[in-house]
């Protein structure tokens, strides 16, 4: 260690290092390092020999486990060597002679201790690699074992397996499989394990789950709604078990890619022996569901051992339970002669004050059910855990609240005597066939958490095999997640659409029916006399999708009738809206003439192409997504930066980027950080690179006088978005009528046929949030603007990152908390517009559409119009700012910004300058509410006061200097 770091630069000691190598001498120094590798292992082994001494263990290069005589074994590394040591165990119990090889130190490779570690009655080999190198012979230790093989001359059957990839679950039966495999005359070479492949035929059989852990350790699965406090409940009964016994504990997360309302799956284990288990419980002693209404959406009895405790967040007795849980639930239950509980949490929480956290009464009544400590210590561990969390910050009151719901949670448990014919239920399977096949065969299964059973020739049938995902899948899911939902008012409504406009699920939607569509609609579709110029021949209707909805409240915020034309309703009095709403969507057509791209209202008539996201209810940042589809949707291009808004807007299987009805709508992919303007600028310059030989060719049609109307047309309007999609089919319905002539004019109509998708006019955009364009991707999104091409950005700009856990980017401002500035953050936000302004070519634009829809539309407009780069900064709420007033005020949290003057709305629009005007528009007013008044009602700030009140003020004092600075810059500006 002291030698490498006096090789370190210094000016005391100077040399040059990284240098540019020339060819000459690269290969040379590189052989020449070769005997640093050589001496590793040994050096590496020494230490490991100090460390074997200070903790008494027997750690080497690599390690072998099993029988001394064994005949096979498995080579792999990482956690799986702990399931393939208890399943050698189990195995050798059964008078199997098998061992395992656990490596260490993979690279260099030490031949000499890898054959030191194999017993010498060794026959056969299975080496499992957790990788897959496509059209490789074998995966790396796989290639590796084979050498030292074949270099020694030692005759030896080897075979290689893939298993684990991307956190697959290996378990004990998999690895009998590996075993059993061995076993045979010729072993399978290139297999896997933990997969169905129906296709290669690859994958090993695999026989039932077997049970190999220790019989004392207790296995428990939970599964939770995303915020419900499941997992924080889970995680701290982990560590009570851990830190008052001398238990071994063992706790996985599982977690789905919704935001926030998704499910999550808590994987415990606990015992007085260690726990070799790095794979999920499948084999439960105790299966808690806190949520009904699982009890349609998974198979949840499957990992229940039989006689194992089943507990159920429930409202009723025996009766309801009957009436509620399906046939399948029912019948393995009684199968498994399972103990069954129940207890009304979701009651006993609204009781108590405590909302939707319905943690702390299930927590208690798991204590009470596995008896695994005394209850006694278990409640006190508890109310200490609560009072630590929550008497500093909430108060005495609080804690009592939750004092009182360990007490609900041990005293309202109730007993379910199974009925004896529940084990005679007959479960009849039925078939959908109301949803497209790839919506039957892969999303729904993959939603009934049964992903993993899915075959490969699955995924050969949809063509899966490079990434690619049907778009549009979310509108299959109908998640039924809000507790309430707007009920539509029909004769207090405006007919303003603003609700559509700010709604982040697209799960409100304004309908303009026609004479005809009328009469085919349900009884229930209300209507009223469409008002507005030209939609006099239409009825109006606002149409919420119960379903889809999450409840977010944005609407009924919005909604500015006198007196609210919505009003939020329990879920299950609105049911009947989903009939109007299938109504709407699959019968009614888009009216196509009430459309404007000019207010607000004639927005909202175009279908959004975005819908029913994964993301959080109120989320701040979807409504500009929608937005943007609305307006460019059939005809753009997107690519999206890492980020919340590709954990919502792509994760398998919900997409939920849809088509319109003729097929079309935005073409999506997902970037890394750090290369996602670059990305779109690729599809701009592949696009740009076959329409310009379109154009050419179109151009040479009419120096031949061949369909010359259309192909001038073409020529002339090809840029133009409101014309281009009509001159495009203008000239390919006019060509494939047209029979050439000569092999010129048939060359000419192959290649305009052939490249038709290229023929209109596109829209390129990349999206992104603060941590891409302020920061990680701010190289390549400011050479993509330098590049003046016609592009667009549209940021959406939490100032923090939202999507890890809320880690402080560029755009976190002075004072805000954030991770890697938990004391406040002491520099201010960069000013990402104005650097963007600086090139006096780039259409930039600040909205924030809870101040003004008007203005935001009027940016994405003249920003997709404008025939250069374009960069639109939009202010989005977000659960990370923990806004005092809840989400369902996201859009007046952004009003609020403004006002107090924490954010600004502008537009700078580079062609103002060719008519002699200011560029630079400020669109907001000067600032009149108080900013810390505002930074005080988010707990980012908020909460600075209370763990650092001095330096709270000194930053908060800054933050207004910051904000007043910012605001004079752009009056400045604005001035001229
Ligand atoms: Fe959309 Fe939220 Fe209104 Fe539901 S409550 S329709 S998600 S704005
Ligand atoms: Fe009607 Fe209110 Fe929606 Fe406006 S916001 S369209 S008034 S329901
Ligand atoms: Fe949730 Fe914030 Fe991400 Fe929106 S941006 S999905 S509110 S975390
Ligand atoms: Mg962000």
């Amino acid at each position: 260690m002291k030698a490498f770091r006096k090789n370190s630069l210094n000016p005391e000691h100077p040399a040059t290092r990284g240098t540019t190598v020339s060819p000459d001498i690269f290969f040379q120094t590189r052989e020449s390092a070769n005997c640093y590798f050589e001496r590793l292992p040994k050096i590496v082994e020494d230490y490991m020999n100090e460390i074997n001494k200070l903790t008494g263990r027997n750690y080497g290069l690599f390690d072998y486990y099993g029988a001394p005589d064994a005949e096979s074994i498995v080579v792999a590394m990482g956690s799986v060597s702990d399931t393939i040591k208890d399943t050698v165990d189990y195995l050798n119990s059964q008078g199997r002679k098998v061992g395992a090889i656990n490596v260490h130190l993979y690279r260099p490779f030490s031949a000499s201790h890898f054959l030191a570690a194999v017993p010498k009655t060794v026959k056969k080999i299975a080496v499992l690699d957790r990788t897959k190198e496509p059209g490789g012979m074998g995966e790396p230790l796989y290639q590796d074992v084979c050498t030292v093989y074949y270099n020694e001359g030692i005759p030896m059957t080897i075979v290689g397996g893939r298993y684990g990839l991307s956190s697959k679950d290996t378990t004990p039966a998999q690895i009998i499989a590996v075993f059993d495999n061995l076993e045979k005359d010729e072993p399978k070479h290139n297999f896997t394990i933990g997969i169905i492949d129906d296709v290669y035929h690859t994958s090993l059989p695999v026989k039932d789950e077997v049970s190999i852990l220790p019989k004392s350790i207790v296995s428990c699965k939970f599964w939770g709604l995303g915020s419900d406090g499941t997992v924080g409940a889970n995680k701290n009964s982990t560590k009570i078990i851990g830190e008052n016994t001398d238990m071994y504990a063992q706790a996985y997360f599982v977690y789905d890619s919704k935001k926030s309302g998704g499910l999550t799956q808590s994987h415990l284990r606990f015992g007085k022996d260690p726990i070799r288990a790095p794979y999920l419980v499948n084999s439960a002693d105790f299966v808690a569901v806190h949520n009904p209404s699982y009890v349609d959406k998974y198979d949840l009895v499957k990992d229940l051992k039989p006689g194992g405790i089943f507990l159920l967040n429930f409202a009723g007795g025996i009766d309801e339970l009957n009436a509620a849980l399906p046939a399948s639930m029912k019948k393995a239950l009684a199968q498994k002669n399972a103990q069954l509980y129940v207890i009304d949490a979701i009651s006993i929480a609204k009781e108590l004050g405590l909302g939707g956290r319905i943690n702390t009464i299930l927590q208690a009544a798991f204590f009470k059910l596995i008896d695994i400590i005394p209850l006694d210590l278990a409640i006190k561990e508890m109310k200490d855990a609560i009072h630590k969390t929550y008497y500093a910050k909430k108060g005495q009151k609080v804690v009592e609240m939750n004092w009182a719901s360990i007490d609900r949670g041990i005293n309202d448990l109730k007993k379910i005597e199974i009925p004896a014919e529940w084990a005679d239920l007959e479960v009849v399977e039925t078939e959908r066939t109301d949803v497209p096949d790839f919506i039957r065969d892969v999303v729904i299964p993959m939603n009934r958490q049964e992903g993993d059973n899915l075959p490969v020739s699955t995924f050969l049938k949809y063509n899966l095999f490079d990434g690619t995902w049907h778009a549009g899948t979310t509108k299959y899911e109908k998640r039924g997640a809000a507790v309430d939902v707007p009920e539509w008012q029909i004769d207090k409504c405006i007919q303003c659409n603003q609700c559509a406009f700010v709604c982040p699920h697209a799960a409100i939607r304004p309908v303009l029916v026609d004479e005809e569509e009328s009469k085919k609609a349900p009884a229930g579709f209300e209507t009223k006399k469409a008002v507005g110029k030209g939609l006099e021949k239409y009825s109006y209707r606002i149409q919420v999708s119960p379903l889809d909805c999450t409840g977010c409240g944005s609407c009924a915020q919005v909604c500015p009738a006198k007196e609210k034309a919505l009003i939020m309703k329990p879920l299950a009095t609105q049911l009947d809206q989903a009939e109007n709403w299938t109504f709407s969507v699959d019968v009614v057509s888009i009216k196509k003439d009430a459309f404007s791209d000019q207010t607000v209202k004639a927005s909202q008539f175009a279908q959004p192409l975005f819908e029913f996201s994964g993301a959080c209810a109120g989320c701040g940042e979807t409504p500009y997504i929608k937005l943007a589809t609305q307006l460019f949707g059939e005809r753009m291009y997107i690519t999206n930066a890492s980020g919340c808004s590709t954990a919502y807007g792509g994760s398998t299987p919900s997409t939920p980027y849809t088509v319109n009805k003729c097929g079309h709508g935005p073409s999506w992919a997902m970037s890394l950080f750090e290369d996602n303007a670059e990305y779109a600028f690729g599809f701009l310059l592949g696009h740009e690179a076959i329409q310009k030989q379109l154009i050419q060719k179109a151009e040479r049609l009419v120096e031949l006088n061949v369909v010359k109307e259309q192909a001038a047309r073409y020529v002339e309007e090809f840029d133009n978005s409101d014309t281009s999609k009509a001159v495009s089919l203008a000239l390919l319905e006019a060509l494939e009528k047209y029979a050439p002539k000569n092999d010129e004019e048939k060359e000419i109509k192959d290649f305009i046929i052939q490249n038709r998708e290229f023929l209109s006019k596109k829209s390129f955009w990349a999206f992104g949030g603060d941590g891409w364009a302020y920061d990680i991707g701010y190289g390549g999104l400011d050479h993509v603007l330098a590049s003046g091409k016609n592009i667009n950005m549209l940021v959406l700009d939490t100032e923090v990152y939202s999507n890890t856990g809320g880690q402080s980017s560029k755009a976190t401002s002075t004072g805000a908390i954030a991770k890697f500035s938990a004391a406040g953050k002491k520099v201010k936000k960069k000013d990402l517009g104005l650097m963007a302004i600086s090139y006096g070519y780039v259409y930039v634009a600040q909205v924030a559409m809870g101040y003004d829809q008007a203005q935001t539309l009027k940016a994405f407009r003249e920003a997709e119009a404008y025939p250069g780069p374009s960069l639109i900064i939009a202010y989005c709420p977000c659960i990370e700012h923990g806004i005092k007033a809840g989400m369902a005020k996201s859009q007046e949290e952004m009003k609020k910004a403004v006002e107090s003057g924490y954010w600004h709305l502008y537009r700078y629009n580079p062609l103002l300058k060719a008519e002699g005007k200011n560029p630079f528009i400020l669109d907001s007013k000067e600032p009149t509410a108080d900013l810390k008044e505002f930074l005080r009602g988010e707990n980012r700030y908020a909460s600075l006061e209370l763990t650092f009140p001095e330096r709270a003020e000194e930053l908060l004092e800054k933050a207004v200097r910051d904000a007043k600075e910012r605001y004079e810059t752009y009056k400045k500006l604005a001035q001229g």
